[in-house]
């Protein structure tokens, strides 16, 4: 359902295509979209790529790179990392904002170049089942393929490269000891290589590097290449993601990813649609694909007010994850708060955050938890899904009780808890 489409003669007339598509064995057309107008598909940034001085600084520090998983369309270009499929004439720029099309490739402008570096508590991402109590070296680029109206990342999500980077003063390569926590301005002229954040996780005494704030899957490359390092160098790679990616680049990325958590963000196409500018199917396949990967799979759950607040929706929602998933996949209900293009709505009502807890354990998730709800007991309590007793909590994202043995294993009656306990 969600392999990238093979774009026939029907399609490409739909288009607004024609050509000659030989070399791909795709017919006898090409792409020669004549209009920015492409019915059906995403919207892209029509002829927005870099150039000139601009573009000559962005290769010469490193930030452009080829891009992976893409197809050559005659004169044009599809990018196949994510569902959008986002087709791209000469100098465009895809809906992530990342990728250009340029000089007959795909690039990536996101490589090396981070936005948002922070050590964070792995809680924070919120991953409750993998290695508690660790830190997380967490790093984002600008971009994401979707459109949220609730983003609280949207000043890195919703820009492009270049906006958040400067190239018209020096260039900062690798952060010195001591000045890992870069302020804005230094980040804006940092190249950080994937061998360096290893080198920086390592410093700050991180047990993993997480690709996190923005969507990773819009800076693909980066996130691999530095994954397969931190992965060489005995350090766990996770991902917070909208889980919005194909088989080929996801299969890719579950051989070096150790846990992900992937935000659902409802559980109707209308929804997705309405809400986040994207399509629903696609996130459920990742689930399933990461779960039968062995990848440590949690899922958060956001529950916004009069989008995806819906008791009945959420039933069922609990019910696939229970089927799908199995019953000991973590679920993170979070708590709206009034942001971005929603700053309208009202913040969910606690008995909102209950009432879907009672379904999800009622449908026979093990471990439910709700985020951002202070004043709720045990809101954030692992418990022995056998004898009951206590085994992890939380005060925030700060750990203060770990009553695990070493290997995961409740000490009250030794059943072993579903997750990954030990480095
Ligand atoms: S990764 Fe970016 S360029 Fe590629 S298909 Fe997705 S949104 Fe488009």
């Amino acid at each position: 359902m969600t392999e990238p489409r093979r774009i026939g003669r029907r399609a490409a007339v739909k288009l607004g295509v024609a050509g000659t598509l030989g070399a791909l064995g795709v017919g006898s057309f090409a792409y020669g979209l004549s209009t920015t107008a492409r019915e059906g598909a995403v919207d892209v940034f029509s002829g927005d790529a870099p150039s000139g001085a601009l573009w000559d600084a962005w290769r010469g520090r490193g930030w452009a790179r080829e891009a992976r998983h893409y197809r050559v369309l005659g004169k044009n270009i599809q990018c196949q990392v994510c569902p959008n499929e986002c087709l791209l004439r000469p100098e465009d720029r895809g809906r992530c904002r990342n990728k250009v099309h340029k000089e007959g490739k795909l690039w990536t402008l996101a490589y090396a170049n981070p936005v948002s570096l922070h050590v964070d508590p792995i809680e924070k991402k919120p991953l409750f089942h993998f290695l508690p109590g660790s830190a997380a070296y967490s790093l984002a680029t600008a971009g994401c393929s979707f459109r949220c109206k609730n983003c609280q990342n949207w000043e890195i999500s919703q820009k492009k490269p270049e906006e958040l980077k400067v190239v018209d003063a020096p260039a900062i390569r690798i952060p010195r000891q001591g000045s890992l926590l870069l302020g804005p301005d230094a980040i804006a002229r940092l190249t950080l290589e994937p061998e360096e954040v290893v080198a920086a996780a390592r410093a700050t005494g991180s047990a993993s590097i997480a690709y996190t704030y923005a969507e990773p899957t819009s800076f693909f490359e980066y996130m691999m290449d530095t994954a397969r390092a931190a992965r060489a160098a005995g350090i766990k790679n996770v991902a917070v993601t909208n889980g919005y990616i194909f088989r080929e680049a996801r299969a890719e990325l579950a051989k070096v990813l150790d846990a992900v958590n992937v935000d659902l963000k409802g559980f109707d196409e209308a929804g997705y649609q309405r809400l986040n500018a994207g399509k629903l199917a696609p996130v459920l396949e990742t689930l399933v694909a990461y779960r039968a990967a062995g990848v440590w799979l949690e899922v958060s759950y956001l529950v916004v007010p009069g989008y995806a607040d819906d008791l009945g929706m959420l039933a069922r929602l609990c019910a696939w994850m229970a089927r799908e998933l199995g019953p000991d996949v973590p679920l993170h209900f979070l708590r709206f708060m009034p942001q971005y293009q929603l700053k309208h709505v009202p913040p969910t009502p606690l008995a909102t955050l209950r009432e879907a807890a009672r379904i999800a354990r009622d449908a026979g998730l093990r471990f439910v938890y709700l985020g951002n709800a202070r004043g709720v007991a045990d809101a954030t309590v692992t418990y022995c899904p056998d004898c009951r007793q206590a085994a992890l909590e939380r005060n925030g994202y700060l750990l203060v009780t770990n009553a695990l043995d070493g290997a995961g294993r409740c000490r009250g009656c030794g059943r072993a808890l579903p997750g990954v306990w030990v480095k």
